[in-house]
């Protein structure tokens, strides 16, 4: 497995969304919490990435973070996410008793730790055990789940004792950490948006290998400056809107509309008809209201709208 890919299995992580009824829909922020703690475990040689305990070390990690990011009625259970993270086709736990290895197949208590395990598998493994993709990962992990929150913990610069921090620099260089994370955040946008135009509902999708898309993932808030790839801070738009939204002539506002700057003149040509037109329409939402656009980020857009 490849950074890249390694990045696209954590953006793409299965953490459940809260139901409409509960008020503020969002995502369940227990896998990627758990996962933080896990990496936090394997810097200080508490666990490493064939052998994850389930210890109190890692329920203290996982609860400081829970603390910084909980919103509504979230609950502090990491056993659930220890249990759960085994449908993400990269981590395997196991309950040891008396000698057999079994896997685990309910939640884990208090009571058990010493007893269960957790491995990354699928290729994650060989990822995880390298310090500096680890990092790469936690940075990856809060910048999709928990952007402006400062859950990433300082660590210094370690290289794997076979490799030189040069070497390891090299790999970084190669694999493209941002080139991974960019990659990773249009797929999950496209995947949110079944590939439609927030704004004019094209959709044209190829059923090639490497499935064409004519649609972006735009950022809402730009990633430099605010390293946010949540999902509520994209938006899927076909190149034609997202050339117009990055040139600041539309812009969808907090009303969930779209807004079209006065430099734009219908009457001037058929193109700039098209774009007067969208004034006032609807944004084509997602279906989950947890990933609808987030309130910052419209009224950011809607403000550098050139007058
Ligand atoms: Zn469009």
């Amino acid at each position: 497995m490849t950074l890249a890919e390694a990045i696209s299995s954590l953006y793409a992580l299965r953490t459940g969304t809260t139901p409409v009824e509960e008020g503020a829909p969002h995502e369940r922020p227990h896998k990627p919490l758990l996962l933080l703690a896990v990496f936090d475990l394997m810097d200080d040689g508490l666990a490493t990435a064939e052998r994850v305990p389930w210890s109190q070390a890692l329920r203290n990690r996982f609860a400081a973070r829970f603390l910084q990011v909980r919103k509504h009625n979230d609950q502090n259970t990491p056993e659930n996410p220890f249990r759960y993270l085994q449908n993400d086709g990269f981590w395997e736990a196991w309950i040891e008793e008396d000698g057999r290895t079994l896997p685990l197949q309910g939640t884990p208590l208090v009571g058990h730790m010493g007893t269960v395990f957790a491995r990354f598998c699928g290729g994650l493994e060989e990822v995880v055990a390298v310090p500096e993709w680890r990092a790469v990962l936690r940075e990856s992990l809060t910048a999709r789940f928990f952007p402006g929150v400062n859950v990433v913990k300082e660590i210094p610069w370690r290289a794997s004792a076979e490799e030189t921090a040069e070497e390891t620099a090299e790999k970084v260089a190669e694999e493209g950490p941002e080139f991974g994370r960019s990659a990773a955040f249009r797929r999950t946008i496209l995947d949110i948006y079944d590939h439609q135009c927030a704004a004019c509902g094209l959709r044209i999708r190829l059923p090639v290998a490497n499935q064409v898309s004519f649609i972006d993932a735009a950022h809402l808030l730009p990633w430099t400056g605010f390293r946010n790839d949540h999902p509520t801070n994209g938006v899927a738009l076909c190149k034609n809107h997202h050339w117009a939204m990055d040139r600041e002539i539309l812009a969808p506002g907090p009303d969930l509309r779209w807004h079209v700057s006065a430099l734009v003149d219908g009457r001037r040509s058929n193109g700039e008809k098209e774009l007067a037109e969208l004034a006032g329409k609807s944004v084509l939402l997602p279906k989950d209201p947890a990933f609808h656009p987030h309130e910052a980020g419209l009224v950011w857009r809607v403000g550098r709208l050139v007058a």
